[in-house]
């Protein structure tokens, strides 16, 4: 089992804003930009497709973009905004 910290007070007890979706989230990595689960999935993705998105068959990119929507979905789901997610 994860030990768990609770913090009283000032602090934001170990979760941050995701900078994506803007969903409070417990913090997973280390240093990096302040992404969810989701969010830091779905733009190494969208990466991946930018970078070699030309290499790709349509229906490997198509997938791809599946993908990525299903984690723009799920991310919304737990609370994100999906206005920033492109959802809307
Ligand atoms: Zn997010």
């Amino acid at each position: 089992m994860a030990s768990i910290k609770t913090f009283r007070g000032g602090r934001n007890g170990g979760t941050y804003k995701c900078g994506v979706c803007l969903r409070l989230t417990r913090k997973t990595t280390e240093g990096q930009t302040h992404l969810c689960g989701q969010c830091d999935q779905w733009t190494m993705q969208e990466n991946l497709l930018n970078d070699s998105g030309e290499s790709m068959t349509s229906i490997e990119r198509g997938e791809v973009e599946q993908l990525i929507c299903n984690l723009k979905m799920e991310a919304a789901k737990k609370g994100g905004d999906r206005a920033r997610l492109g959802l809307l």
